[in-house]
């Protein structure tokens, strides 16, 4: 029974690296017929941000991934929030102690920062393990009395894991293979702290033990506790779930990890939501004006692909073609562009009557009323050249507006001929009854024939008269849209 979970600290807002983790539990979970849970871990108050937790939800809920279990969501291994799970923690520290698989340390900050330090001037790091035995204030060198006496007075403490002295560790990754670790090099990690508070290692291990967690899917930054956290479950004497590291999502340019605040600096949105803190605003995917399905579509081909030249999918067809054995080991290039290509590629499957829908708001902020299905007919025409709906009005202003002003470069095209060519073309256009595109196209066309006039020396102007420059969609379209009277009102204009 596949079991998995997305666990996050809710320290700020759900980065596009967490959403990647979260999305392929998610696909794993699926693709299994298994359970996708959310656990919040928030055992570290330090560093405990308001509204993170909320955030997160939000986030998966808009992305279409929201998890099966969790908080006030068939709770079937409550509380979610490690933080109310507190009281669960110490009895299993004890445990730990009681086999001799942990012991207390008293150790101060002061100590611990002067063997570092002395460490480093000899070029060596300091590693807190049996190789410093001697050194530590802990209850492996203090009697049972002495170490009782100390904490009833109550000294600061914490419970160390006590990593086996010289151990070669072979370990299983499903996206790495097998990996090797030696325990000499491993420090004993604080576990429980006298604050009452477990660490990380310990409620990890723990809630994935008593959630019954399968795998653990999660970021390549996690791979360096893997040996504890083997260790960990072999202490406690609990079958360890399988392993599975994702790479790194790598900033576009340059090298390294794409951090939190590369998305200012791109100009571009690194977290699915917006964020608003006292440090200011990030934006977020969904206020940029992405489709949730093209982030999901995105973000899943960051480290993965199914082997294929296959680049657009539905969640489905992502459930369907997981493979966590197919996960990459090196790091993803995260690519602002390609992402923009992907949500042009969801926004022309669109319908035109939704787009319209989402469309009319912009119009309405700057004074426009429009027609439904003439607006439809707009953004049919439109779309192919979009990214967003947001670059929509920048793409059909005018449909709405004259041109106050003309194209310089394009001005070229209006010769000493012209005003009076498009006053009989005003001509031809006043005597069309059907005034669709088609038909304006033929009848202005056969005009032209009939004539012998040039293509350019009507097509060109006559356009930078609607326009106000040569772009735009089909010409006849925009004639038909605009309609007669304005058609005709504009290129008068041009004229004078
Ligand atoms: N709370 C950890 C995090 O913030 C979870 C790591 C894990 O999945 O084990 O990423």
């Amino acid at each position: 029974q596949v079991r998995v979970r997305f666990a996050p600290s809710p320290t700020g807002p759900l980065h596009i690296g967490g959403v990647r983790t979260a999305l392929f539990n998610y696909l794993f979970a699926k693709k299994n017929s298994g359970t996708f849970y959310l656990r919040i871990e928030d055992t570290d108050q330090n560093r405990f941000v308001p509204g993170a937790e909320a955030y997160i939800m939000e986030a998966l809920e808009w992305l279409g991934i929201a998890p099966d279990e969790t908080i006030g969501k068939n709770e079937k291994f409550a509380p979610y929030r490690q933080s109310e799970r507190k009281h669960l923690y110490k009895e299993y520290a004890d445990q730990l102690i009681n086999s001799n698989w942990a012991y207390y340390a008293f150790d101060t900050a002061e100590a611990l920062d002067a063997y570092r330090k002395a460490d480093e001037e000899q070029g060596k790091t300091f590693i807190y393990n049996h190789t410093n035995r001697e050194k530590l204030d802990t209850s492996l060198v203090i009697s049972q009395d002495e170490t009782a006496r100390r904490i009833a007075a109550g000294e600061h403490y914490v419970i160390r894991f006590k990593t086996p002295v010289d151990e070669t560790l072979h370990l299983h990754d499903i996206i790495r293979g097998d990996v090797k670790f030696e325990t000499r090099l491993l420090d004993d990690k604080v576990l429980f702290k006298s604050d009452g508070m477990p660490t990380y290692h310990l409620a990890n291990i723990v809630d994935d033990h008593l959630m019954e967690t399968s795998h653990v899917i999660r970021g390549e930054e996690w791979l360096p506790s893997m040996p504890l956290h083997v260790l960990l479950y072999r202490a406690f004497g609990w079958e360890a779930p399988e392993f599975a590291h994702l790479p790194l999502i790598l900033k576009p340019i340059g090298n390294g990890k794409l951090s939190k605040r590369d998305g200012d600096k791109l100009g571009f949105p690194v977290f699915p939501l917006e964020w608003k803190s006292e440090e200011g605003i990030s934006s977020g995917y969904r206020e940029k004006g992405f489709f949730p399905e093209a982030v999901i579509n995105f973000l899943a081909l960051l480290g993965w692909n199914d082997g294929t030249d296959k680049e657009l999918y539905t969640l489905e067809e992502l459930v369907d073609a997981f493979d966590l054995s197919r996960v990459h080991k090196a790091g993803a290039k995260f690519d602002p562009e390609k992402n923009k290509w992907f949500n042009h590629q969801y926004l022309i499957k669109q319908n035109n009557e939704d787009l319209a829908k989402s469309f009319a708001p912009i119009l309405e902020s700057k004074g426009f009323t429009i027609d439904k299905n003439q607006l439809t007919k707009i953004v049919s025409l439109i779309k192919e050249r979009a990214h967003f709906v947001s670059e929509f009005w920048d793409l059909s202003d005018f449909f709405f507006v004259a041109p106050t002003a003309y194209d310089e470069k394009a001005s070229k095209n209006w010769k000493a001929e012209t005003p009076a060519l498009m006053q009989e073309l005003i001509s031809v256009l006043e005597e069309i009854t059907d005034f669709t595109s088609v038909n304006i196209e033929t009848l202005v066309k056969d005009w032209m024939t009939k004539n012998e006039i040039g293509m350019g020396k009507v097509m060109q102007p006559f356009r930078l008269s609607l326009v106000g420059a040569l772009k735009g969609p089909h010409l006849f379209d925009i004639v038909e849209l605009i309609g007669k009277e304005e058609t005709i009102k504009r290129l008068q204009k041009a004229i004078e």
